[in-house]
């Protein structure tokens, strides 16, 4: 595949803005997925210019510290004021401990979006991977490609979190039960023809492996990927950049 001439990944930074919510609604979208959506009129003017924006989402560790914890901005509105995080509810931590006893009426500070990272809508292709944690980015992004975009969606969940893929744009999609399943996925696909773009986040370990076989079996360019750990096995908060 052929480095971009005119398409690039346009950085733009934010004013760091610390706002304190309050949850309004709370619904489970999935088995091991609640939807939460928070209100307070400091979010008339929050930015997220990106699906892999996110935020710092803080509550208390229960010692008298912040616990923070980066999270996707599903979906908002400054009319409304409105803010929805979808939190993957998994074995034992300080934010999936907060969402899985969330009502309306609790309260949670969120800080940023920093930055966001604008991949171009215009690429001839789009492919998203992820895991659980992945799907509030993929969900977003899937709504916001045109209808013109040709998508490949790989997506690793339990069975109960296969979340409703919904865009206007070509959609072809592969749910798969673990990481193992997801590369093998990836592997065996045909990428069509094109200039496209690959993301991915998930585990750190799965998403090292994403990253090799992207660049050294699909010869998908640095500059045309970009695959994030959102989270590492057995260690709390980790995000890095794996591109
Ligand atoms: C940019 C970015 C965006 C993200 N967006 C979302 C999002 O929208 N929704 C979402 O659910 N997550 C998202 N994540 C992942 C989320 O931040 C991590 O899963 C986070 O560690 C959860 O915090 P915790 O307090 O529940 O667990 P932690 O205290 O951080 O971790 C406790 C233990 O649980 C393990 N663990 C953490 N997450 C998982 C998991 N998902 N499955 C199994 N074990 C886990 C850790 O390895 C550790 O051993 C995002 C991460 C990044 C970097």
């Amino acid at each position: 595949m052929e480095a971009s001439k005119h398409r690039a990944v346009q950085r733009v930074r934010h004013e760091l803005r610390r706002r304190e919510v309050v949850v309004t609604e709370v619904t489970q979208v999935g088995a091991n997925f609640v939807s939460v959506t928070f209100r307070d009129d400091s979010l008339a003017d929050f930015v997220s210019l990106s699906f892999d924006d996110h935020v710092k989402f803080m509550i208390p560790d229960g010692s008298g510290e912040l616990a923070r914890r980066d999270y996707t901005p599903r979906r908002y509105d400054t009319q409304s004021r409105e803010l929805t995080i979808e939190f993957a509810l998994h074995g034992e931590g300080a934010a999936s401990d907060w969402a899985r006893r969330a009502r309306p009426g609790d309260s949670a500070t969120i800080g940023g979006p920093r930055g966001s990272m604008i991949i171009p809508l215009d690429y001839d292709w789009h492919l998203l991977v992820g895991d659980a944690t992945a799907l509030p980015a993929i969900r977003r992004r899937l709504e916001e490609l045109p209808a013109s975009a040709q998508v490949i969606v790989v997506a690793a969940a339990a069975e109960g979190d296969h979340l409703e893929l919904a865009s206007p744009a070509k959609l072809q999609q592969y749910w798969v039960a673990d990481e193992d399943e997801l590369i093998a996925v990836v592997r065996a696909l045909a990428l069509p023809a094109g200039e496209g773009f690959a993301w991915g986040a998930g585990e750190a370990g799965a998403m090292r492996r994403l990253r090799d076989v992207l660049g050294a079996e699909k010869a998908v360019p640095k500059e045309a990927m970009r695959v994030s750990a959102y989270w590492k096995k057995g260690v709390a908060d980790h995000h890095e950049n794996l591109d």
